[in-house]
């Protein structure tokens, strides 16, 4: 894909530009049958639109990029209609689904840094970045990402499953918790599988990274063996917890995460 990031926009406006209006945290799609398209407008008035805001994210493929947000009550455009991002998945062209989550990410920060976080002056975009400036007391708030670990722990030749209290019946995937302040990557990989199911692990490696914007999240995965201790269970997250070998899966996640990237990875490495 290519996507350029920009904060102001550099090519023509009087060339369509790809739009992902928001309500709601839906988004607005024109859908034929099982395939989902975004609009493609010069300008919001010309479908009959009035966003509270808008932000401009940069060109795909030359095209420019922008998204806004609706009014809660404003009406759906004739032959259109709103959905949830994670529905969209397999549905929209892959690179507009990638700025989708771009989008929704922005159109809420924007949304919810409207004021300044410590005097409470509204603030300011600060000109050519992405960030807003108070212009009171000079506090910069960018947009705000969690970083999250993901892990998938080995044992031989089998992998460690857990079915946490918030998963779908029958659901098992590897282990995931977000980053503390002041922590590294590797002490939150150990901390979070210490935590959940009570054991240590060693040889720690970076496995790759997927933005999650449900809601502004960077899921970074790693892979990890075992070296010491028993299953133990925290009971409040983790309702079980096992090591499954590659012919004997569970009910595992769908193909949109970078959890089940580390499954298909274990598979194909464990057969
Ligand atoms: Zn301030």
């Amino acid at each position: 894909m290519s996507f350029v990031p920009a904060v102001v926009p550099s090519s023509k406006k009087t060339e369509p530009a790809w739009w992902f209006v928001f309500r709601d945290d839906k988004l607005l799609v024109e859908l034929t049958g099982e395939a989902a398209t975004i609009p493609c407008a010069i300008d919001l008035e010309s479908l009959h639109l009035r966003p509270v805001r808008k932000q401009y994210l940069g060109t795909l493929n030359g095209r420019r990029c922008y998204s806004a947000e609706l009014a809660p009550d404003d009406s759906t455009p004739e032959g259109m209609t709103f959905r949830g991002l994670r529905q969209l998945f397999g549905r929209l062209d892959e690179n507009l689904f990638s700025v989708a989550g771009r989008a929704v990410q922005i159109m809420n920060w924007d949304q919810t840094h409207q004021y300044c976080g410590r005097c409470g002056s509204s603030t300011e975009p600060k000109p050519n970045e992405r960030a807003k400036v108070c212009p009171q007391c000079g506090l910069i708030n960018f947009p705000r990402i969690s970083p999250a670990v993901i892990v998938a722990v080995l044992k031989g030749d089998r992998i460690l499953l857990t079915h946490a209290r918030r998963f779908r019946p029958r659901l098992y995937s590897v282990i995931a918790g977000f980053v503390e302040p002041g922590e590294t990557l590797e002490e939150c990989v150990r901390r979070e599988i210490k935590e959940e199911v009570g054991i240590e692990v060693k040889n720690i490696r970076y496995f790759g990274s997927q933005s999650w914007p449900f809601p502004n999240s960077l899921m970074l995965a790693f892979t990890a063996d075992y070296a010491s201790g028993k299953i133990t269970i925290d009971k409040t997250e983790i309702i079980d917890a096992g090591w499954f070998q590659a012919n004997n899966l569970p009910s595992i996640p769908d193909k949109i995460s970078i959890s089940r990237c580390l499954l298909d990875w274990f598979v194909e490495t464990h057969q």
